[in-house]
């Protein structure tokens, strides 16, 4: 670790060159992997496993996908716990997280030690990016054990050195008293827990957040913190001198992008353990790491033990916001635009969630209380004939019949930049409940 970079050798070297580095790496892991799963082994069949691969012959190996981890899991198949994706014995283990997406049955990933300690590693250089150092006391707000931004977060704050004070699971006055007695600086959490706790603060305690210590707010696990509008109202409430996004992946690894001071995106942090591309969705070929590029990215941890996966399709769209960066770090910057399966479709147009909330953020942030929604009426749908239905909270004391013509504009604005059609209902403050752990763009109306 130096001043400012916590794998100097890495985090510096020319790109080209550490993907160069990693893909010395890979053909030991996938030898590995051919003999101790037979999932691995059917993968792999006829793919040339000894020396360096070069790009091309690596793009040859088939993805793994959300659906191949949950369909490895579970029934009568293996003896494993993680079932017949699982690379080690049982007893080697030593954790089981499960991840925590928001469809489907969970999938559940496994560390041994090995893993927990390249996990806190690299774990520790995203957080280190994000501006955490030995000296910082950091308050870890999600009350979840089984989550992947648990124990491994949790890890890497103590790998850097820093004091980790895990106030998650508590009461809000109890961490807002925490946090102030411990004279806490730095908040991890998502967005929405970031502005909901500057915001319920001053009401539990008479205090704004802006007199508690924090100067740096680091944020993942949910889209936002990429936004300019939520960064400026999470700034503004915390008196903030510091406003980093971060993203990882519990099937892969829970930290692998951090951003650094230059606040224009993420950098990847993983490369010690996590072999990265950029691949377009539709047709699966690769997308060079160029400014302005967009794709899903693709992950290979090829130092993982327990329950590794290949080529793992993340289905996050990344936008590549710059290949060199100010800050000397060398890996690409990122921003998370989306995800493959949130993207709706409203006649022919594609369109993100995502994409609506920044026009909405974008144009009426001082307009509205924040939290903003899709509505589904089922949870697989895509299709939109008619306006998507979109609910946005009003700012405290605002109802809709006050709100003017404030609704329609939304839908202009969003109907102007997107070709898309939303009809924005406005609800009064509080009517969107807000997650501990991630809010979803979307949801799904319960029927009664
Ligand atoms: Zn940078």
């Amino acid at each position: 670790m130096s001043d400012e970079y916590w794998d100097e050798d890495l985090d510096t070297k020319p790109w080209v060159e550490v993907l160069a580095w990693q893909r010395t790496q890979l053909a030991s892991f996938v030898t590995r992997l051919a003999e101790r799963s037979p999932f691995f082994a059917d993968r792999l069949e006829g793919v040339q496993v000894s020396g360096d691969f070069d790009a091309n012959e690596w793009a040859e190996i088939p993805y793994t996908t959300k659906d191949d981890l949950r369909a490895g899991q579970g029934g009568e198949a293996s003896d494993n716990l993680l079932g017949f994706l699982q690379c080690v014995d049982n007893s080697e283990v030593v954790q089981v997280l499960a991840s925590s997406g928001t469809t489907g049955r969970p999938v559940y990933f496994g560390l041994t030690d090995g893993d927990r300690a390249a996990w806190a590693d690299s774990i520790a250089n995203m957080f280190y990016t994000a501006g955490i150092r030995p000296s910082s006391v950091v308050a870890l707000t999600t009350g979840m054990p089984l989550v992947a931004g648990g124990t491994p977060y949790a890890d890497a704050v103590r790998r850097i050195g820093a004091t980790l004070v895990w106030v998650g699971g508590q009461t809000m006055a109890r961490t807002v008293s925490i946090v102030a007695d411990l004279k806490v600086d730095t908040l991890i959490g998502t967005a929405s827990f970031a502005t909901f706790f500057a915001e319920r603060c001053e009401a539990v305690t008479g205090r704004p957040a802006s007199d508690l210590a924090i100067r740096t707010v680091i944020g993942g696990g949910e889209p936002g913190m990429g936004q300019e509008a939520i960064r400026s109202r999470i700034r503004d409430a915390w008196n903030a001198e510091r406003v980093s996004e971060v993203m990882g992946l519990g099937d892969v690894m829970s930290g692998l992008w951090g951003e650094c001071s230059e606040g224009n995106g993420m950098h990847f942090t993983a490369s010690r353990n996590v072999y990265v591309e950029l691949i377009d969705p539709e047709s699966g070929e690769l997308v060079d790491w160029t400014a302005g590029a967009s794709g899903e990215a693709v992950y290979t941890p090829f130092t993982r033990e327990a329950s590794p996966t290949l080529r793992f399709r993340s289905r996050d769209h990344l936008q590549v916001m710059a290949v060199s960066c100010r800050c000397g770090r060398t890996a690409p910057v990122v921003r998370c635009v989306g995800r493959t399966d949130d993207m709706l479709i409203f006649k022919a147009m594609n369109v993100f969630p995502s994409a609506i909330r920044d026009i909405v953020m974008e144009g009426f942030a001082s307009q509205i209380a924040g939290p903003l929604r899709v509505r589904k009426d089922r949870i697989d749908q895509v299709r939109f004939d008619d306006p998507i239905p979109l609910e946005v909270e009003l700012p405290d004391g605002i109802s809709p019949t006050d709100a003017g013509d404030l609704g329609w504009r939304m839908e202009e604005a969003v109907r102007e930049r997107l070709r898309v059609r939303v009809a924005v209902e406005l609800l009064e403050r509080g009517a969107i409940p807000v997650g501990e752990y991630k809010n979803a763009l979307t949801y799904v109306r319960e029927r009664s």
